[in-house]
């Protein structure tokens, strides 16, 4: 069986000193490929060079959180949009991402929606598939996406509400689920009314999850094998054709053809 990654922040601070094991992991897990996300420009340049250093396994998402709003300034908005543009025809980068809206930063609301749309139109233009986070902000992202030309939509981490995760399948939008479905009631439930092909994983990483079997333990992608199990047995279907068809999902999502022979 092979496994993939579609969401982690391997540009992240926590990782710095353990990029090489964490791929040695990965790889021993039979982890073909992860995307490695941004939250701003640093984080962004530090994507693409690892998907530099490790290609195939490691592809570059780049964008801006909306964590991240509050301290961008316009010059950096400029740099990142001008990267995003430049680097579009390698193939290191395959997404616009992370962005999107979090209703816990409210205070930064219009600068939020600002720069989210701003990434949409770059994705919009540059005909990227766009990796979302969207805490408290789905129903409200979820209308207003289809006033752009989108064909790629990744909402990461969904969990409520129903009437959104609906209307995101009957769009054709992709999910992405982690290790929550391991241990979380709520996101089983999800789980299972996503149909298979629509479906992705992910970890996250650096998140830490307190919950067992996880008991605050590094986040690495060498844990996707327990999320594809967790998927399989939701879906009462055999662990092997699941791992097959999100391997296929990735595949189709990002537009990239996976070495699935190591
Ligand atoms: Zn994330």
């Amino acid at each position: 069986m092979k496994f993939v990654d579609a969401h982690i922040h391997l540009s992240d601070e926590a990782y710095k000193e353990c990029v090489d094991e964490i791929i040695a992991e990965a790889r021993n897990s039979n982890v073909v490929a992860l995307v490695s996300n941004s939250m701003d420009l640093e984080t962004s340049i530090r994507s693409l060079r690892l998907a530099e250093q490790y290609p195939e396994m490691v592809h570059a998402a780049l964008g801006v959180h909306p964590w991240s709003v509050n301290a961008l300034t316009e010059e950096a908005l400029k740099q990142t949009i001008a990267l995003i543009s430049e680097k579009r025809q390698g193939k290191e980068l395959i997404a616009i991402g992370e962005i999107g809206l979090d209703h816990n930063y409210a205070t930064i609301w219009d600068k939020q929606l600002a720069v989210f749309n701003e990434m949409l139109r770059l994705a919009e233009k540059l005909h990227l598939p766009v990796i979302i986070h969207s805490r408290g902000t789905t129903t409200h992202i979820v209308e207003m996406l289809p006033s752009y030309n989108l064909k790629r939509v990744l909402l990461h981490w969904f969990s409520s509400p129903v009437s959104a995760l609906s209307k995101a399948v009957q769009n054709g939008y992709y999910i992405s689920e982690g290790l929550p479905t391991v241990f979380s009631n709520g996101i089983r439930k999800v789980v299972k009314r996503i149909p298979l092909t629509s479906l992705l994983t992910e970890t996250d990483g650096p998140v830490r999850f307190s919950r067992p079997p996880f008991d605050g333990k590094r986040t690495t992608p060498a844990l996707i094998p327990s999320v594809v199990k967790a998927i399989a047995e939701i879906k009462k279907m055999d662990e092997a054709d699941v791992a097959e068809q999100l391997v296929r999902n990735f595949e189709e999502f990002f537009s990239v053809k996976l070495n699935k022979m190591e």
